[in-house]
């Protein structure tokens, strides 16, 4: 990894230094093999005084506005074939990928993008898409005095890397009109383009972002469908309506020059960044998904104890009524008892009045003779 790294500079210089002008200039001469003089030449058309001694933590600086300069990109380009892969997928399902003024300007992050970004770019044959209106931006950004010296450093310089990037084929500079602001402008372009392609923003505004995800919700939910013959239709895949949804999709630019996707949790409507994904905008978020998740629990907990009591509230009944068969039975069992005992009552008088009977007319017989 041969690019810069000013943590590591920091790290290794805690306390802020101040060095001859000469000694920066060659040791970005040094590390770019470039001639001091296009150094000198360079940083001086960007206002940097060199008559005063240079403070050593804006080395990084230095060496990143004339590599801006000059378009060289070679300092930021990451040796890592996993990083190429996932910038490679993360930029592939897109037909346009436009970039707002902050990405441009914050820190060197647009340097290593573009660096990374390149061959992908190419390969795919794909264009970054920057608005005239962002320009704009960045000529009034260079002077405006409210903005910290490498902000209007770095808007000052990266409208010379832009057009040298469009010479290349790197990048489209569209014209939208000079009226509003960068935002609406966008918003209302890809309100229109939205509708037939794939579009990713770069932004570091969330309000931007935002309004981006509200307007792909739109965009799918009143998306025209096309009609398509019989016969496309049952050969040609893509034609089937999940397919038509298009992506119009926002991401900020982080450290290291990638890429994280703002999301809006539909349920606490708050916006939150992570890895992009293909998916709608909105997903919900880590935190009410863990509430969901908790909820869901205690749901299960009552449900479960609902199930208990009525168990045990099936089981009383089955007892009670056990107790009631029980006795029925008893009470049952005792009147047949008592019926076969009257029975056998009637059956012994029977007998004693036959047997009675007998000896009666026994004795009747007797006395006759
Ligand atoms: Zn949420």
């Amino acid at each position: 990894m041969s690019r810069f790294n000013r943590s590591n500079y920091f790290a290794r210089n805690p306390r802020r230094r101040v060095a001859q002008s000469d000694d920066v200039v060659n040791q970005i001469s040094s590390e770019l093999c470039l001639p001091e003089q296009k150094i000198t030449q360079a940083l001086r058309s960007m206002g940097i005084s060199f008559h005063d001694k240079l403070d050593m933590s804006d080395l990084a600086l230095y060496k990143e506005l004339v590599c801006c300069k000059y378009g060289i990109l070679k300092p930021y380009v990451i040796e890592d074939e996993v990083f190429k892969q996932e910038l490679d997928n993360q930029l592939k399902g897109f037909d346009e990928v436009y970039v707002d003024t902050a990405p441009l300007i914050h820190e060197d992050w647009f340097m290593s993008f573009i660096a990374n970004v390149e061959p992908v770019l190419r390969r795919r044959r794909k264009k970054l898409v920057i608005l005239e209106k962002t320009m704009e931006e960045l000529h009034g950004l260079k002077n405006n005095s409210e903005k910290d010296r490498d902000v209007r450093l770095r808007a000052q310089v990266r409208p010379i890397l832009i057009r040298a990037l469009a010479k290349k084929g790197l990048v489209k500079i569209v014209d939208t009109g000079s009226i509003g602001i960068a935002d609406d402008h966008l918003i209302s372009l890809f309100r229109k383009r939205g509708k037939q392609k794939d579009i990713l923003l770069i932004t570091q505004d969330r309000e931007l972002s935002e309004r981006v995800v509200l307007l792909q919700e739109k965009l799918n939910k009143n998306i025209e469908i096309p009609h398509y013959s019989f016969f496309d239709r049952l050969f040609k895949r893509h034609f089937i309506d999940e397919d038509i949804k298009r992506k119009v999709i926002a991401c900020k630019l982080i450290e290291g020059g990638t890429l994280l996707r703002l999301y809006v949790c539909p349920r606490c409507l708050d916006s939150y960044y992570d890895k992009l994904e293909e998916c709608e905008g909105f997903v919900i978020c880590s935190s009410c998904y863990y509430d969901l998740k908790e909820e869901e629990t205690l749901k299960k907990v009552l449900e479960d104890k609902k199930e208990k009591e009525n168990e045990v509230k099936i089981e009383k009944k089955r007892e009670e009524l056990f107790e009631i068969l029980t006795e029925k039975e008893k009470v049952k069992n005792q009147t047949s008892v008592g019926r076969r005992l009257k029975r056998r009552r009637r059956i012994i008088r029977a007998i004693i009045a036959i047997v009675l009977f007998i000896i009666l007319a026994i004795l009747y017989y007797i006395l006759l003779k």
